[in-house]
């Protein structure tokens, strides 16, 4: 907690606020940054605003970070313009499924512009179609690849993921991402950065199994 000074309607000299903190990365080019203070800055009721730039010399990008007051605490609540970071996955997931990656890619766009709730809709999306490609990929057989197409997430996850802890990952990025689709919350305390992590862990495994399969057609029998 800092007190900064900010300027005030109708004030002729600037009013300290205390702040809960300053950002510490720059949203432009998401290095973790000392941002150099611009003085600018403007209190207004319940929010307030100050311009920062980003220290990094290959950078050198203004920002505006964005407070509420509560309490008479200024909480930082996000810095714009914020550029989409998106997730580099490895090469075997993007063949598995590029359509994962088009969307998760699209879903992070969302969520840099704090549109939370399309973010959401997004990685469940993303989910569904890395599973499914994945499931795919695996099952040769056109009536298995039929199957698996058509079936809800949750019961293909059940009756065709056989690696426990894939499912066991799976089924529960599943769950949390039906509470960014469905109208009713059920994992109250759960939010989208679950959500993510969970996502991340079921690209892991995947990624595991995919690298093994690969080293048993790379190395079939002993010599
Ligand atoms: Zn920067």
């Amino acid at each position: 907690m800092f007190s900064r000074q900010f300027n005030v309607p109708n004030a002729n000299n600037k009013q300290p606020l205390q702040a809960d903190r300053i950002p510490d990365t720059c949203p432009v080019c998401h290095c973790a940054v000392m941002p150099v203070e611009t003085g600018c800055d403007y209190w207004n009721g319940n929010t307030a605003e100050a311009i920062f730039r980003c220290p990094r010399v290959t950078c050198s990008k203004f920002f505006v970070a964005r407070f509420n007051i509560m309490n008479g605490v200024a909480l930082l609540q996000q810095c714009v313009p914020m550029t989409p970071r998106s997730t580099a996955f490895a090469k075997l997931i993007q063949d598995v499924s590029p359509t994962f990656v088009k969307i998760y890619g699209q879903a992070e766009a969302a969520e840099s512009q704090t549109l939370n709730e399309i973010a959401g809709v997004g990685y469940r999306r993303a989910l569904e179609f890395l599973i499914k490609d994945y499931l795919i990929a695996h099952y040769e057989d056109e009536k298995s690849q039929q199957e698996i197409r058509g079936l809800f997430l949750g019961r293909c996850i059940e009756k065709y993921v056989k690696n426990d802890s894939l499912k066991l990952v799976a089924k529960r990025a599943v769950w949390l991402g039906n509470d960014e689709t469905h109208y009713v919350r059920l994992w109250e305390g759960k939010d989208i950065k679950d959500l993510k992590n969970v996502i991340a862990l079921t690209v892991s495994w995947i990624e595991m199994e995919l690298r093994t399969l690969e080293l048993q057609r790379d190395m079939p029998e002993a010599k």
